[in-house]
């Protein structure tokens, strides 16, 4: 079952000045996954996890903070109208947690991996789209600091949250909904896109590979898999951005061996055959391989 919501900022009278953002129009699309597992998706921020059931209204990440009061309306649509009582937050990126004060103020608790809280508190100013390179306090902070490896008990199910060290930061956590097989990825998927791998904030491309590769490793053929962006998934989408981004590594990697500069590199077009499949706006084909000859070499090449 999909269900659309279609409203305005600007009729909500969150907009007061004249501005692009009063034409802006946020859709949250609700996926039931079953077992009271939701997606929320709005195409502008990482996709939301939600769990609703007797135990209260479990929310997996908060986009931005214009956009969390549609998120709260979509998940009050599936909940009977209750309030957001927990949130998770998958790591620290702006399009991740930016709505978290909103929740926090009607009452919410946030969790997060322990890495989190003082990388908000304390940001490096990486110039990438969706950190958060202004100190966030108050309500924007996670309170309950999360290590890897807890599980919860709730609404039914059993809820591991896993922690992968130096991956997409290194703070990303992926939460396993094990009765009702659904899995939030968090931005250890990027599903059918080149991934984003943000080594300002402690990600590395193996970590990214070996991610993903837990995932995987945890994942049925009938998982359903909510990626951080993209659409719905599943292990075989998993296994795709694996074998994508190995291959991608080994050859950028056989060039750099060889002697190849930054420039020489780009010259021979080694990620060629994956452009027209897997490049996008954000990490275009040239971005991914700046982001891999960084990673190898440790230099951080002019763009
Ligand atoms: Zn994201
Ligand atoms: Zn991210």
């Amino acid at each position: 079952m999909i269900r659309t919501a279609f409203l305005t900022l600007a009729a909500a009278g969150l907009v007061t000045s004249a501005s692009a953002a009063q034409e802006q129009e946020v859709y949250v699309e609700t996926s039931d996954l079953g077992a009271g597992v939701y997606m929320l998706s709005t195409g502008r921020g990482g996709n939301v996890g939600l769990s609703v059931g007797e135990d209260g209204v479990f929310l997996i990440d908060t986009q931005f903070a214009p956009i969390a009061p549609y998120l709260d309306r979509a998940q009050r649509a599936v909940s009977g109208d209750r309030g957001v009582d927990m949130v998770l937050n998958t790591h620290l990126h702006g399009d991740h947690v930016l709505g978290n004060e909103y929740f926090a103020e009607a009452g919410a608790i946030i969790l997060a991996h322990e890495s989190v809280r003082p990388a908000l508190e304390n940001p490096v100013t990486a110039q990438l789209t969706g950190s958060t390179p202004d100190p966030l306090s108050g309500g924007f902070l996670p309170t309950v600091n999360l290590v890897g490896g807890e599980t919860l008990t709730l609404n039914g199910q059993t809820v591991r949250l896993h922690h992968e060290p130096s991956a997409h930061t290194d703070g990303d956590i992926w939460v396993q909904f094990v009765e009702a097989d659904v899995i939030h990825a968090g931005d250890l998927l990027f599903s059918g896109w080149f991934p984003y791998i943000d080594l300002d904030n402690g990600g590395t491309v193996e970590g990214f590979i070996a991610g993903m590769q837990a995932i995987a490793d945890a994942a049925g053929p009938d998982t359903q898999v909510i990626p951080g962006h993209g659409p719905m998934s599943t292990k075989a989408d998993l296994e795709a951005s694996i074998a994508m981004l190995s291959e991608s590594r080994a050859r950028v990697a056989a060039l750099v061996a060889d002697g190849h500069d930054y420039q020489a590199v780009l010259d021979a077009e080694p990620l060629a055959d994956f452009h027209d499949a897997w490049n996008w706006g954000f990490i275009t084909t040239e971005r991914m391989i700046w982001t891999l000859y960084r990673d190898i070499t440790g230099e951080i090449p002019q763009r």
